[in-house]
């Protein structure tokens, strides 16, 4: 596959200071497609200086400017959908249509509601005898993971440029190709010089560089809460602002009221997309002990029926690590009604679609981040031990209620300890917020919460 062999920066593509580089492998095959550099601190030093020297000029222009760039960008993202889809595709493995509808379909849905909100967002507002600004926190450090590798970019790139400030993207190794893809799209759409840097390389190098320079005024970090922890211990010696979106191991509770079949249908579903690498799947199945045998028998049915349509995981390390999960189930205690720890094919990071029927709260599948096509059926007894379950995690990043009536729903909703509860369903709107309670994370992104992010205020008092 196509790919650039330097870096990103201030305007141009530019060799990388060292030889490194790093491999992109094809899940689906184990091929290696192409290569990258591998960056390193001196890499990311240009990056920061182009940014910071690019901050004044793009923080002073108006809202409407920013928000034409953001325009333009989101069509280059339309007009090159396919090519995002195909990139996708390649470098994590997701089946083609799954690619076009939600790796290239939803960035262009969130870059649009960004060039809406940078048009519309109250920048300067009247408190009493205050006008109070809000200002571009500055030169944004953005880390990014491989799961939903173009959404997870742009949900951090365009709040940012909507805002004024300025960027330094180090998206993960694991699917570089979408990241290079993304800088030609922002270069494409006349975004000045230096607003947006691309620095790709391995995470303990170029991402920790990167979280530690003192040329950054904001880390924005979507990943694994190991890492989340030390980049936010990072952040605060310094006493610099951080954004964190980390695990989750969301709970999918369905009340006796509920539509039981389409409850059951649509809580595998939202977990083998991706092929579990979502971290606001729901992963745990919570269903009242009365209808546990027939929603035990749904799930495995509808797991079933995906056989072969779900990609491979990203690469050997996330093949090994969700088997191991899947063999401790086992071990255990929980009983597999469908899938399992063998892989299903020779070749490609493949695993089946699981479900594990007698799952306890306490299990190592019940609290921990798999991040595979697993999902664990609990039962529950009455509505406070649902909670007590749905709330007896370290995550709180997501979440779905459904019952016969939506009052039900929503009163249970409100006593989740989580960031984002879908309804009897739901409906994905660019719009809402999204964030973690508790160890889920620190911040929220999309919508107007997602651009106050990156925003600080400043009032002047009269
Ligand atoms: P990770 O946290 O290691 O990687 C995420 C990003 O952080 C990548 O860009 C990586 O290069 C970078 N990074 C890694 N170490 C760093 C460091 N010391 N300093 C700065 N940046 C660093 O995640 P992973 O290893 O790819 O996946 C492991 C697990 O993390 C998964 O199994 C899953 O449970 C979780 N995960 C969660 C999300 C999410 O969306 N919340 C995304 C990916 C992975």
């Amino acid at each position: 596959m196509k790919a650039h062999d330097g870096m990103y920066i201030d305007g141009a593509w530019r060799p990388a200071a060292g030889r490194d580089t790093i491999a992109v492998v094809n899940p689906a095959d184990e091929q290696v497609i192409a290569e990258v550099p591998a960056g390193g601190a001196e890499d990311v030093d240009a990056a920061v200086r182009a940014a910071r020297a690019a901050l004044p000029a793009w923080a002073a222009t108006a809202p409407a400017e920013r928000a034409a760039r953001i325009a333009a960008l989101r069509d280059v993202l339309v007009a090159r959908k396919e090519e995002i889809a195909e990139t996708v595709t390649a470098e994590l493995g997701a089946p083609l249509p799954f690619s076009q509808a939600v790796h290239a379909g939803v960035p262009i849905l969130v870059a649009g509601s960004y060039a809406g909100l940078a048009a519309s967002y109250a920048f300067e507002e009247k408190v009493g005898n205050s006008t109070v600004y809000a200002e571009p926190v500055g030169v944004v450090g953005a880390i990014t993971p491989w799961n939903y590798p173009l959404h997870q970019i742009v949900a951090k790139v365009a709040p940012a440029l909507a805002a004024g400030c300025t960027i330094v993207l180090k998206p993960a190794e694991d699917t570089p190709l979408t990241a290079q893809l993304f800088a030609e799209a922002v270069h494409e759409a006349g975004v000045p010089a230096g607003v947006f840097n691309l620095v790709t390389g391995l995470g303990p190098v170029a991402g920790q560089a990167l979280a530690e320079h003192e040329g950054v005024d904001l880390v924005s970090f979507t990943g694994s809460t190991a890492v989340g922890r030390k980049i936010g211990a990072t952040a605060g010696a310094a006493v610099k602002r951080v954004a964190l979106e980390l695990g989750g191991k969301s709970a999918n509770v369905i009340l006796p009221s509920a539509d039981l079949a389409k409850a059951v249908g649509v809580g595998v579903a939202n977990v083998m997309g991706n092929s579990g690498q979502t971290c606001s799947a729901w992963t745990r199945m919570l269903v009242h002990t009365s209808q546990y045998d027939e929603a035990v028998a749904l799930a495995a049915e509808a797991a079933a029926k995906y056989g072969d349509r779900i990609g491979p995981l990203v690469n050997a390390k996330q093949h090994a690590r969700v088997r191991g999960y899947i063999e401790k189930g086992v071990a255990q205690g929980a009983r597999l009604v469908a899938g399992g720890p063998e892989a299903p094919r020779e070749q490609g990071y493949f695993v089946s679609p699981t479900v594990f029927a007698d799952v306890t709260p306490e299990m190592t599948v019940a609290q921990e981040e798999i991040f595979g096509p697993v999902v664990s059926l609990i039962r529950y007894e009455d509505e406070d031990d649902a909670l007590r379950i749905a709330n007896g995690t370290v995550y709180g990043l997501a979440g779905a209620v459904w019952a016969g009536d939506e009052a039900e729903a929503v009163a249970f909703a409100r006593r989740m300890d989580t960031g984002q509860v879908d309804i009897n369903g739901g409906r994905f709107n660019p719009l809402a917020p999204f964030g973690g309670y508790k160890q889920s994370g620190v911040g929220r992104e999309l919508g107007s919460h997602g651009l106050a992010e990156y925003l600080q205020t400043k009032s002047l008092q009269f």
